[in-house]
């Protein structure tokens, strides 16, 4: 079997013949990949082509493939039982290690996604405050419930769905969207609007519209608005969570959210999202409060044993300062080559995060990020695919470098992108 086989047998049985938009390769154009494993920083597809993959399963795999201590914890665990429903051990650990790693979270409740973890901040946060109505960024994305998919990036920004059908009018209409980076719009809305705030939400570093860090003075101004008007700060760290050091980026640029939500690494590419914070706020949460959540499968010992494999790992071998110094070889590399060739490309990059912009200047918000080429993007994730580099099929998300990369895969990358470069002057 193909790819190209596996894919028209998909598209009969799967809409568009994937599980998740973003695996569509409709914005780069031919058919997407089949992989078969991984290693490290290594996949295989069905044709049996190796591929540098810089996507990193959008994000968790951040000590690689395959990690042979996460395959163990995994197997260990799933022959002691896949699923009880009955408290586990490993959740009391779990939820110790996240705490005690993340200060700002005094308590911390476990579910399967990150999707999860925003609805729950959401829903805690309205619970808590007794009002409605939430502030999200244009281009943020924050998983796909309801009032999240407004002005939402990621997939919906890729396949050009400014706002998904399907939400109500009423959910849609509680949910106040400024531009990413644009503090007086938030004090605008805070002061005319502020006392019907249950929450500002925010991926304290955007990474779901490409890679756009916080503008210096933005987080702490979202915090002092947040306290001006009651609303709860929840940050999305969904990505930036244990990605940029061994905690959370709340915590590395001493701003304090009130909920803090984490996915990805956490799970260690297994399903686990988590939602914490105050302890006044989680304590709404039943059974000991009003606000409901739950899941057959929260908490799952499998899952857990993934993520408390990939915490240890990262606290042991707290890769953090060489995945950075990779990322900066990476974006400098890329950056030099593109200027070498009079190309309008600008790499932005934070520790392993990076995003080629193939656009002159600097993107701080969706509006920027829209003067992207897409169709040089385009070419650009072909030349690399044809030289064995795989990178996140869509100009509008982040790449990704894990601990398993090695200087001579950053060189690897240097090298295609140099030629892909000269081949698209
Ligand atoms: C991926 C992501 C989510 C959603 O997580 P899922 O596990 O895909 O539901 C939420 N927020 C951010 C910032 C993300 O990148």
């Amino acid at each position: 079997m193909t790819s190209q086989e596996l894919f028209n047998r998909a598209i009969r049985v799967i809409p568009g013949g994937v599980n998740s938009p973003v695996r569509a390769f409709n914005s780069v154009g031919g058919d997407p990949l089949y992989v078969v494993s991984g290693k490290g920083a290594r996949i295989r597809t069905v044709e049996g082509a190796e591929l540098l993959d810089f996507c990193g399963s959008w994000g968790p795999l951040i000590m690689g493939h395959a990690h042979p201590e996460v395959v163990d914890a995994i197997c260990r665990a799933a022959a002691e039982g896949t699923s009880f429903g009955i408290n586990t051990p490993r959740e009391v650990e779990f939820a110790e290690c996240l705490c005690s790693m993340v200060p700002s979270m005094k308590m911390v409740r476990v579910m399967s996604s990150g999707t999860e973890a925003t609805m729950t901040a959401i829903r805690l946060a309205r619970g808590f405050t007794g009002r409605r109505k939430i502030v999200k960024f244009d281009g943020g994305y924050h998983g796909h419930a309801d009032y999240l998919l407004v002005a939402a990036g990621s997939g919906l920004l890729t396949g050009g769905i400014t706002s998904s059908a399907g939400v109500s009018a009423t959910a849609a209409a509680e949910v106040l969207v400024p531009p990413y980076n644009n503090l007086a719009a938030v004090d605008e809305i805070v002061r005319t609007q502020g006392d019907e705030i249950a929450a500002i939400i925010v991926e304290p570093v955007a990474g779901n519209m490409g890679l756009i860090p916080p503008a210096p003075g933005f987080l702490k101004g979202l915090r002092d608005a947040a306290d001006r008007c009651g609303a709860l700060l929840i940050f999305d760290e969904v990505i930036t969570g244990f990605r940029l050091g061994p905690t959370t980026y709340g915590m590395l640029c001493g701003v304090t959210p009130d909920l803090t939500c984490l996915g990805k690494i956490i799970g260690g590419g297994m399903p686990v999202g988590a939602v914490g914070g105050r302890e006044d706020v989680m304590r709404k949460l039943a059974p000991l409060g009003p606000v409901y959540q739950a899941g057959t499968l929260s908490g799952n010992p499998v899952a857990l044993a993934a993520g408390l494999a990939t915490m240890a790992l990262i606290r042991r071998e707290n890769p953090y300062s060489r995945m950075e110094k990779l990322g900066r070889q990476l974006t400098d590399g890329v950056n030099a080559a593109a200027r070498e060739n009079g190309l309008t490309l600008h790499c932005a990059g934070l520790g392993g995060l990076f995003t080629p912009f193939f656009m002159a200047g600097v993107p701080t918000d969706l509006a920027t990020v829209k003067q992207c080429d897409t169709k040089a993007y385009a070419a650009f994730f072909r030349g690399m695919l044809k030289r064995g580099i795989y990178l996140p099929p869509s100009q509008f998300e982040v790449g990704f470098v894990s601990a398993a990369h090695s200087e001579q895969d950053i060189g690897q990358f240097i090298k295609a992108a140099r030629e892909t470069l000269e081949e698209q002057e």
